[in-house]
């Protein structure tokens, strides 16, 4: 099998390749392979070939975890050859052999998916040594302490992933010896301490695990790979999957490869960086080394690392090659990288890079000053920004009048920057319960680990006593962009007793701390916020001039504008919200909801006298009353809108939501009856009682609403858009654009639509008459009902435009009621008939398929016709790419929603292409 022919003839049907190998400058694998390697094996294979100083192993690829378990946790016989071959080679380039006793080969045992899940897998390290081994590397190292250090290192870590004995029984055992020698430090214990230490392990390892520790390494081996392929499923990944939108069935590699040491001395150590700083962007080397240490010591927290640049003063030599390689690194990958070294006996070597997780904040300056630097161009500075990362830039700070006046009780490092103001919890079950009761917490921890990532996910901020800058609170916490605080060692908390103190101060669960992730200063108290930064500057507070992070927000949208191609509008139902839109960038209104009026101020008692009305004199008379309220209304958002394209929709909810509640009423008429009030109040309020009676219906969200109110009640119609014509004439006469585009929800026959247009146009040539102007308007239509997509070209005779609702659409199509899905979409999600919620980012393949039915049937009759979303979905990310390739005109989401559409629509276009 392992024969070479040299034959180049015909390509042999040789089997799959499983197994990767890279070492000694060549690897199999490359950056561009993920998918198979994951991204730690992708970037060990073009590190190798790049000629860094990599420890050579192999990779095995995911598509054999996916085996392992259609399997049923078996690997095929012919996998496991592939794999000892691998092994061979992997001896035969290091030079040393798997438990031997003269010199063993040790080796790592990587997880790595294709994308980075900190912490949510588990490594093994120092894997081949045994108690025979042991001795041999003691032997050749002439470093009795560093061997057992190792061993005791591997026994925990097999123990704990391996044999699943929890984690504490091994430390209480560490523990035990450290106090019985009076050590403080783990770098205090001697070899002897460590020979006992093993010993211990040993024992714990079998009293839980019922079998001594295994000795033979090709055995430790098969097990340690069959662990990490168990871990992929365990439920803090599955969770971690689930909040990134991560699928299931991508898998994870198993990295192999020989281990280099940390922990020989006061020569050797372990570090990990960041090219830029992950938490504000600044260009500088960012990141902690521990002197003679290994593996996770740095980002565990157990002894307190030193920040990277006092490598320079303690190793100069390797933290030069350092700074050489990740600049290097940075530079061909275009990228932040995020990377992990060891130094052994001051030799330097690299073991991961991968683009580092950054801040929202970060993200921005980083790109903006990889530009400026001249690394990349704009149209990869657009593509290295997550869009809705930018959302962390639009989140309120504290009001720096209202902080200064607290008293700073700590201060911690800076992880990740952003203000965090809420009640103290101590667990991260408790953050999620508190949560869920409405509440707003801050998570105090210790440390955290992988395990509390759901209680991180919806903490306001998370604060921890212990770790560094890369700890798991600090990587994790910028990920999500949280505020985040860690090593604030003044804190000391009682987990068990809730609460924690700081000097003198104690602080129980349920009471309010705020902190700021930029500056790291912690106050026990609640903190009055102030909008961001960028806020101010759009909404006219704060000059631009004055704001960096508002000029670099402005420009990175101003490069994507350039590349996009959707025209990005907005959501808004009144002035204000169509002013902070167009700050925002927005360039029209997608939809205006002229019903969102009716709630204005003093309305609501004139739209119940339209309702209440039982006859149409009635009813136009509350409709004259209501007239020119709407039309000042559509004035002053014409008017903030500068002239781009208004699209205003006629009334559509049920009309029942503005009246009062039937029950209530009917708890109004007996109290009155039994107080023995009769009367004009008693006679209103049972005619109302009445009428809302009437008007109940089964089933309101089916029921008559939409473009069926304005055809039993056209006079509704008739208003409404002699209201929106009147605004835009007054405009007009003012010298002002203006394009207003009524449209019609609901429809889903083309009648429908005719019958709605005709009264429009009849009003307009009135309206036009009467005034004296004329104004280019557009009548249109909604398509959110299943049967307006499937008769969509019929419907485009009558429509000059169309504009998708996908909330109804979703709702129709599935028949999912969007108000009672809650209920139950959850457990679809948990057994995984749905990957996501179908309302908040669209079903490409059901809802989707309707949408694209839609356009290519009313393009086919009307090949001009303009084409929007309005649905929730107009402002989420991933249905902005499928928007794009049907090939819509544009999307509209929420004001707020406005930077992340612009960017994510130029990350549409910049990615797939319309049709693909
Ligand atoms: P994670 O994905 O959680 O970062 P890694 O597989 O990168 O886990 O391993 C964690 C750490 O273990 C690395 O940062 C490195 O310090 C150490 N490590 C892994 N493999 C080796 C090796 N071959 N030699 C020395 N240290 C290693
Ligand atoms: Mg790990
Ligand atoms: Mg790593």
């Amino acid at each position: 099998m392992s024969k070479k022919t040299k034959a180049k003839s015909k390509p042999s049907s040789k089997a799959r390749k499983y197994v990767y190998f890279f070492g000694a400058g060549k690897a199999d694998g490359n950056r561009t392979m993920k998918d198979l390697l994951g991204g730690k094996g992708a970037g060990l294979a073009e590190m190798t070939n790049a000629g860094l100083p990599v420890p050579p192993g192999f990779t095995i690829s995911t598509e054999v975890c996916n085996i392992y378990y259609k399997e049923k946790a078996k690997i095929p016989a012919a996998i496991d050859r592939e794999i000892e071959e691998h092994v061979k080679k992997l001896e035969k380039a290091a030079g040393a052999t798997l438990g031997s006793t003269e010199n063993p080969l040790l080796v790592s045992v990587r997880s790595g998916a294709k994308f980075s899940m900190p912490g949510m897998m588990d490594t093994i390290l120092n894997l081949g040594l045994n108690d025979d081994a042991v001795e041999g590397l003691k032997r050749r190292t002439q470093n009795g302490r560093f061997a057992f250090d190792s061993y005791r290192r591997f026994i925990q870590m097999f123990g704990n992933v391996v044999l699943e004995i929890p984690k504490d029984a091994f430390e209480h055992e560490f523990e035990a010896v450290k106090k019985a020698r009076g050590a403080k430090l783990d770098t205090d214990l001697d070899e002897q301490a460590l020979r006992e230490v093993v010993d211990r392990y040993k024992k714990t390892a079998k009293a839980k695990s019922g079998r001594d520790f295994p000795q033979d390494p090709h055995q430790q081996l098969k097990m340690a790979r069959d662990a990490v392929f168990r871990s992929w499923m365990n439920a803090r990944a599955i969770e971690y999957r689930r909040i990134y939108d991560i699928p299931d069935h991508i898998g994870t590699a198993v990295n192999v490869q020989m281990m280099v040491f940390g922990n020989t001395g006061d020569r050797s150590g372990t570090g990990v960086g960041f090219t830029r700083n992950p938490a504000t962007g600044a260009k500088e080397f960012y990141g902690e080394f521990l002197i003679n240490a290994q593996g996770e010591d740095v980002v565990a927290g157990i002894r307190t690392p030193q920040p990277i640049r006092e490598l320079e003063q303690v190793m100069p030599k390797a933290y030069k090659q350092l700074r050489e390689i990740t600049t290097r690194l940075e530079r061909h990958y275009k990228d932040v990288q995020d990377f992990e070294f060891t130094i052994q006996d001051e030799k330097l070597f690299m073991l991961q890079t991968r683009s580092g997780k950054r801040t929202g904040y970060a993200a921005v300056v980083i790109a903006t000053d990889f530009v400026a630097e001249k690394l990349v161009t704009p149209k990869e500075a657009i593509l290295l920004v997550d869009p809705e990362s930018l959302n962390q830039l639009l989140a309120p700070g504290f009001d720096p009048g209202e902080w200064k006046k607290i008293p700073t009780a700590t201060t911690g490092l800076p992880a990740s920057p952003g203000a965090a103001s809420g009640q103290v919890v101590f667990t991260a079950d408790e953050a999620v319960a508190w949560t869920q009761q409405g509440k707003q917490v801050v998570l105090v921890r210790r440390e955290t680990v992988p395990d509390d990532i759901h209680g991180m996910f919806v903490a306001q901020g998370i604060l921890t006593a212990t770790g560094g800058m890369t700890s798991h609170a600090a990587v994790v916490g910028r990920q999500m962009g949280k505020p985040s605080i860690v090593g604030a060692a003044r804190l000391e908390i009682d987990e068990a007793g809730r609460k924690a103190r700081v000097g003198d101060q104690v602080v129980k669960e349920g009471d309010y701390i705020s902190f700021d992730g930029l500056s790291g200063e912690v106050k026990i108290a609640q903190v009055a916020s102030k909008p961001s930064e960028i806020l101010q500057v759009v909404s006219g507070t704060l000059s631009a001039k004055k704001s960096d992070i508002y000029r670099r927000f402005d420009t990175l949208l101003t490069w994507a504008d350039k590349f996009r191609r959707l025209g990005i509008r907005a959501n808004a139902d009144l002035p204000d919200q169509a002013k902070l839109a167009y700050a925002f960038g927005a360039r029209g209104i997608g939809l205006c909801r002229t019903e969102h009026m009716f709630f204005g101020e003093g309305r609501i008692p004139i739209v119940q006298r339209m309702i209440l009305a039982d006859n149409e004199a009635d009813r136009r008379k509350a409709l004259d009353e209501l007239l020119p309220l709407q039309r000042d209304d559509f004035y002053g958002v014409f008017k903030e809108m500068h002239g781009e394209a208004v699209t205003i929709r006629t009334i559509d909810p049920p009309l029942h939501e503005f009246l009062p509640k039937r029950e209530d009423l009917m708890v109004d008429v007996a109290r009155l009856e039994t107080a023995g009030k009769l009367g004009k109040a008693l006679d209103e309020k049972k005619a109302l009682l009445h009428r809302v009676e009437q008007l109940h219906e089964f089933n309101p969200m089916l029921g008559h609403r939409g473009v069926r109110l304005g055809i039993t009640y056209p006079e509704i119609t008739e208003m409404q858009s002699r209201a929106i014509l009147e605004a835009a004439c007054r405009l007009q006469k003012e010298g002002r654009k203006v394009i207003p585009e009524i449209m019609i929800p609901l429809v889903g026959l083309v009648k429908e639509l005719r019958d709605q247009k005709t009264i429009v146009d009849r009003v307009a040539a009135d309206v036009f008459k009467e005034q004296g102007v004329k104004v280019k308007y557009l009548v249109g239509t909604m398509i959110e009902i299943p049967r307006g997509c499937i008769t969509a070209d019929e419907i485009a005779t009558e429509a000059q435009f169309f504009s998708f609702g996908t909330n109804d659409l979703t709702q129709l199509t599935y028949g999912f009621s969007r108000d009672d899905a809650g209920k139950f979409l959850k457990v679809y999600q948990d057994k995984k008939m749905l990957d996501r919620d179908p309302f908040a980012s669209i079903d490409t393949v059901g809802v989707g398929a309707m949408v694209a039915m839609g356009v290519e049937r009313g393009r086919k009759t009307r090949p001009d016709l303009k084409l929007g979303i309005c649905g929730e979905h107009g402002g989420d990310t991933a249905s902005i790419h499928f928007f794009h390739k049907v090939g819509l005109t544009y999307v509209s989401a929420s004001p707020y929603r406005i930077p992340v559409a612009r960017l994510a629509a130029a990350h549409a276009a910049l990615s797939v292409k319309v049709g693909d």
